[in-house]
């Protein structure tokens, strides 16, 4: 057996490197150049989970990778399977942090929920999505927000974010999913703030996308933010994947209250924000809305929000509130929920319902993790 790498080195931790950052730690440990490719290649083609599996890499190289680096694998800790198909993980960290992902199976065409549905794509076309977190916890500080309770404890490095993907498809494929890498589209929607872990997303985005790796198209990722002006600007510039924006309420003295990001950026200034996102190759931002009873579900919050929206070519999502018990929300049901929907269509704005996904296992960001946390503490 090879040593687990980087068990107690303080190297570089590879799964996070880019190919010319391999490149520079292969040459400088005197390896002929082509094993940086075949070791990106093992990272995020394959997916691989540690330098054992990597067999066609000399035995000496892999040493002295597991001397002077590390390579963070996060671990199946835990899987909830929902009778709609949705499966969702609880990953462990290397220091034993939780954290979660959400894999929506989607085989049989029209979805209800998507950031990802493209007018210029089949909708017959196979999607698969996970859900990722981006941190452990998230300082945000939303008031209905299960993961908004453990605070924030750490960010997750890119190759941790990248790790997701690869522990499910390893997971799916031991199911009897054909594909090699049966994951074919991702939302950064699950614990955390991407925007708020600006830098490693960015560097993971890069990493998921890169053709010699998992190869994912950027018309097929969509990063979900709860609306931190400055990078919004920043990832209009320096990404292709889609935006989606949480606004979640129509006046700041509402949205402030729910959401006390607000507070520094209000909602004039994330519309604008939103009104300048560049729209190459028709990508176009999601609003999501996430309708909470007697709160921001009433027909005046509706023309509102349709007012709000005029003139942007921009989608809406409306989320059926997963109730989270002790937090004090509720979820107005499927009647409000159409009323809503019926006064934005008057006032032309059309809106898709996210599906209600995984209800019986509670599938809302955070619930599992900090479920595991609490065990763990009291173990
Ligand atoms: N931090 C980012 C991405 C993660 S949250 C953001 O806020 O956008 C992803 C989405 O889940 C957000 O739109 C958020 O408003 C929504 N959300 C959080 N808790 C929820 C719950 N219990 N039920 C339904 N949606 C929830
Ligand atoms: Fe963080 Fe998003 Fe939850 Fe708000 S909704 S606390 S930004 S994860």
């Amino acid at each position: 057996m090879l040593p687990r790498a980087g068990e107690n080195a303080q190297g570089p931790e590879l799964r996070s490197m880019s190919l010319g950052e391999l490149a520079l730690l292969v040459d400088r440990m005197g390896e002929k150049q082509y094993r940086a490719r075949q070791l990106f290649r093992w990272l995020h083609f394959r997916g691989a989970a540690s330098l054992e599996e990597m067999s066609d890499l000399p035995r000496s190289f892999r040493e002295r990778l597991a001397a002077e680096a590390r390579l963070d694998t996060l671990s199946i800790d835990a899987v909830q399977q929902s009778i709609d198909g949705t499966r969702k993980y609880r990953l462990r960290t290397r220091e034993g942090k939780f954290i979660e992902a959400v894999y929506m199976p989607d085989e049989a065409g029209p979805a209800s929920f998507d950031p990802e549905a493209d007018e210029e794509e089949p909708q017959t076309r196979v999607r698969r999505t996970l859900c990722v977190s981006t941190q452990v916890g998230c300082a945000m500080g939303c008031g209905f927000c299960m993961t908004a309770t453990m605070g924030l404890l750490r960010n997750l490095t890119a190759g941790e974010i990248c790790d997701q993907v690869y522990r499910v498809n390893a997971d799916l494929r031991a199911l009897g999913l054909p594909a090699a890498r049966p994951l074919t589209n991702l939302v950064y929607m699950g614990m955390g703030e991407p925007l708020h872990n600006y830098a490693n997303v960015m560097r993971s985005l890069a990493l998921l996308l890169h053709e010699e790796g998992a190869n994912f198209s950027h018309r097929h990722i969509t990063v979900s933010t709860s609306g931190l002006v400055p990078n919004i600007v920043r990832f209009g510039e320096e990404s292709l994947v889609k935006l989606a924006v949480s606004l979640n309420a129509t006046t700041d003295q509402q949205r402030a209250r729910l959401m006390p990001v607000d507070k520094k950026w209000n909602i004039a200034s994330l519309m604008e924000a939103v009104r300048k996102f560049p729209s190459r190759q028709g990508r176009r931002v999601t609003f999501e809305y996430v309708l909470l009873e007697g709160v921001n579900d009433s027909d005046e919050d509706a023309v509102r929000l349709a007012g709000l929206l005029r003139g942007l070519p921009v989608k809406v999502n409306l989320i059926p509130y997963n109730e989270n018990p002790g937090l004090g929300f509720g979820d107005p049901g499927a009647e409000r929920l159409a009323a809503f929907r019926k006064v934005l269509s008057a006032h032309g704005v059309v809106s898709m319902v996210r599906k209600n996904r995984g209800r019986d296992i509670s599938a809302a960001c955070g619930q599992l993790a900090v479920q595991g946390a609490r065990e763990v503490r009291a173990g």
